[in-house]
């Protein structure tokens, strides 16, 4: 019997994916990493996750898990060939807490409330950068390890839940970091900028397509240095730091997306740099 069940377990580990996953707990907000290893008759195709599906390349796949999850056990559903025949594969995964703090803001309704033009902007440069977002260039643009945008101090981390008048408004959906108006910004790395625009909420924005998914934000600048369609080398100024959009001063708001969702900036690059570039 025991032998028989040894037997089971073997072969089922002979047909079973060989993959390796950044970790099987992921906080909503940030991004896991998922690998799967080289077999010559194995097409690894894409990863389904909460109804969307993450596109393979290179054997590997970002599994961005949006800050908006609850805590829960989930499933990933790998699709893949093998010798040519569709197969899945489940993961099993499970969204933890991420833990973010609380902003508590105490706001006079008339305050937050947009004047009807300027909702129609916002709603319409919100469209418009969901199509960037969820554009999956086939390209990879990334040789080497991402950098940050600026050499300063983070004045706010990604996550902070925003509680307006007893509601969840949102979060801090990137990272931000001192800048006084003028502070030259670089590209975190190589890319094709997709977006270059005086935006409603993040004022001046430059958005670079790191290809795959991937995407860098840059907002509140003051001065633009590159065009939309411009490849951008890592380092490479690409304008001046500013006050401008919805701001209460002057800083560099940092943000990141992967497939379509936000996703921590900062715990993104790290994930990237510890596990697939190298310098
Ligand atoms: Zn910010």
């Amino acid at each position: 019997m025991r032998f028989i069940f040894l037997t089971l377990v073997l072969i089922q580990s002979l047909f079973a994916l060989n993959y390796e996953i950044s970790s099987s707990k992921i906080a909503n907000g940030k991004t896991a990493l998922l690998q799967f290893k080289h077999n010559i008759n194995k097409v690894y195709e894409d990863v389904e996750l909460f109804d969307r599906k993450f596109k393979v390349f290179d054997n590997r796949v970002l599994l961005p898990i949006s800050y908006y999850e609850k805590p829960k056990k989930i499933i990933a559903t790998v699709h893949y060939r093998d010798y040519g025949k569709e197969k899945v594969q489940k993961i099993n995964l499970e969204v933890v807490d991420g833990g973010y703090a609380q902003e508590k803001i105490q706001v006079q309704k008339s305050k937050v409330k947009l004047s009807k033009k300027d909702k129609k902007r916002a709603a319409k440069e919100y469209k418009e950068a969901n199509e960037i977002y969820t554009t999956i260039s086939k390209k990879n643009y990334l040789k080497s390890k991402f950098i940050m945008p600026l050499n300063s101090k983070i004045t706010s981390s990604f996550g902070k839940a925003r509680v307006y008048n007893h509601t969840l408004n949102g979060y801090h959906s990137g990272t931000d970091f001192r800048a006084k108006v003028g502070t030259p910004l670089v590209a975190c790395n190589n890319g094709v900028v997709v977006l270059v625009k005086d935006r409603f909420y993040s004022g001046g924005s430059v958005i670079i397509d790191h290809g795959q998914g991937v995407y860098s934000c840059y907002y509140h600048m003051s001065k633009f240095d590159v065009k939309v369609g411009e490849h951008v080398k890592k380092n490479q100024r690409i304008g001046l730091s500013g006050v401008s959009g919805r701001v209460t001063g002057p800083h560099l708001h940092f943000s990141a997306r992967v497939g379509g969702i936000q996703v921590d900036p900062l715990q993104l690059i790290n994930l990237l740099n510890k596990n697939i570039l190298k310098d």
